[in-house]
């Protein structure tokens, strides 16, 4: 039994009775909850101890935060769908239980058996294009099916044409109240203050169909969490430069859903202090996790949703270190709390607009580019592995100026791995293996 089958049979046979009642309404909320508590058992009941150290750290302060948005439900608070590119500290202004659109895809893909294939086929068969976004295409195979029942979803219209065209079908087939904020692609002054209001009005309208006034100051408290958040962080990602580097690559995949998870919380304190310790004490030690690193490698883009336990097989078998991906290396200022509502929205418009993958989407590609070329010589990079997806349309012509970018300006190669990150079936983990083994024999 291997084990996805261990969790499978978790999932099966101990579903609580007690929130039967709920099941009609956030069912794959609660299978999520209930695959973060099955694989946190495994972790520290099955693996040795000094495996997967991130991993133990982030399922149990995942783990707590959606058992209290549980409860939440169970006290029929409205849930309210919102788009990962929505700082989810921001839904704190109500009384609600936030649920993330992509997560519940992207993280039941990598947790259940068969991951969540059987809903991309029922869109697919619903008619929704083949290459829309597997983040998206679960769940709303999920509401087709009625498994889960927004009151209300809210999103920016970021990162993609694929977000603004999928997320139409909540308002139109399922008769969910939408709310679109209008989120413009230059990166000015002007835009942030447009944004601000863009913010601003689209919380108050989600309060009206919540039948509820957003409560700013309470968002004001959520939100000084996260800037404590942001600077732990950034201390972890200079931590990074250090050769070997002192993160298991396992952390950029747990710290991508913390970041949509538990945005706000004091959960998410924790883990970022305790990795940050954890960082520390290899960094002092000059320790490094798993087999000697041989190579250091950037992912501009993202990870193998459907198949974590990449992460942990390039750390042991091959040495291969992810430094980081694209939610673990874009970084906004702290939002000023202190100087009234306006200034508050304002860096929140900029929080927004420069949060992982919509800055990158949004602000096209020469600046993405300097920023890989700066990131490569900075952290002393070997090579770059980007894992490009067909629902990325906007990023289809990046990997060729970015590999051109990369062997002249900073002299290393990069790794085009063609996949759908959530669809096992698109490119197997074997041959997503297979050619990282493959290009690492030209580098040692
Ligand atoms: S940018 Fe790509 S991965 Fe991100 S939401 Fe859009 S299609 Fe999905």
């Amino acid at each position: 039994m291997n084990s996805k089958s261990i969790l499978f049979h978790f999932l099966t046979e101990m579903l609580p009775k007690s929130r039967n009642q709920l099941e009609n309404k956030i069912l794959p909320y609660i299978m999520l909850k209930d695959a973060i508590s099955s694989s946190r058992e495994l972790v520290e009941r099955i693996l040795p101890k000094n495996t997967t150290p991130s991993l133990r750290v982030g399922l149990r302060e995942i783990e707590s935060v959606l058992e209290q948005n549980i409860v939440k439900a169970e006290e029929n608070l409205p849930i309210v769908g919102y788009h990962f590119s929505l700082p989810a500290e921001y839904l704190f202004c109500f009384e609600c239980v936030p649920i993330c659109i992509e997560s519940l895809s992207f993280i039941l893909a990598a947790l259940l058996l068969d991951g969540v294939e059987k809903y991309y086929d029922i869109m697919l068969n619903w008619g929704h294009p083949f290459h829309t976004c597997s983040s998206q295409r679960a769940t709303l195979g999920f509401s087709l099916d009625d498994l889960i029942k927004f009151d209300a979803i809210i999103t920016p219209t970021a990162p993609c044409d694929n977000t603004c065209a999928s997320y139409p079908f909540f308002l139109y087939k399922k008769k969910i109240p939408l709310v679109i904020m209008d989120l413009p692609y230059t990166h000015s002054e002007k835009s942030y203050e447009f944004f601000a209001s863009q913010l601003k009005n689209g919380l108050k309208k989600l309060g009206k169909i919540l039948g509820q006034e957003p409560d700013f100051d309470r968002m004001k408290k959520h939100i000084e969490i996260e800037n404590r958040v942001s600077q732990i962080k950034l201390e972890i990602f200079d931590l990074i430069r250090a050769i070997p580097s002192p993160i298991d690559n396992l952390y950029n995949a747990i710290s991508a859903a913390t970041t949509i998870l538990l945005s706000g919380t004091r959960e998410n304190i924790t883990f970022y202090s305790k990795i940050k310790n954890m960082a520390k004490k290899r960094y002092v030690n000059g320790d490094h996790y798993g087999k000697e690193e041989t190579i250091r490698s950037i992912w501009p883009y993202m990870l193998t949703f459907f198949d974590i336990s990449l992460c942990e097989w390039l750390d042991r078998e091959l040495g291969l270190s992810i430094l980081f991906d694209i939610f673990n290396y874009s970084f906004s200022d702290p939002i000023d709390t202190e100087n009234g509502l306006d200034n508050m929205f304002f860096d929140m418009a900029k929080k927004t607009m420069n949060f992982p993958m919509t800055k990158q989407s949004t602000e096209l590609y020469y600046p993405f580019i300097e920023d890989c070329v700066k990131m490569a010589k900075d952290y002393s990079a070997d090579c770059f592995i980007y894992t490009s997806s067909i629902a990325c349309k906007q990023f289809g012509s990046v990997p060729k100026l970015l590999r051109e970018a990369l062997r002249e300006e900073v002299g290393i190669p990069m790794l085009l791995i063609e996949l759908d990150v959530g669809d096992a079936r698109v490119t197997s983990i074997d041959a997503i293996k297979n050619k990282i083994s493959m290009f690492t024999q030209t580098l040692l």
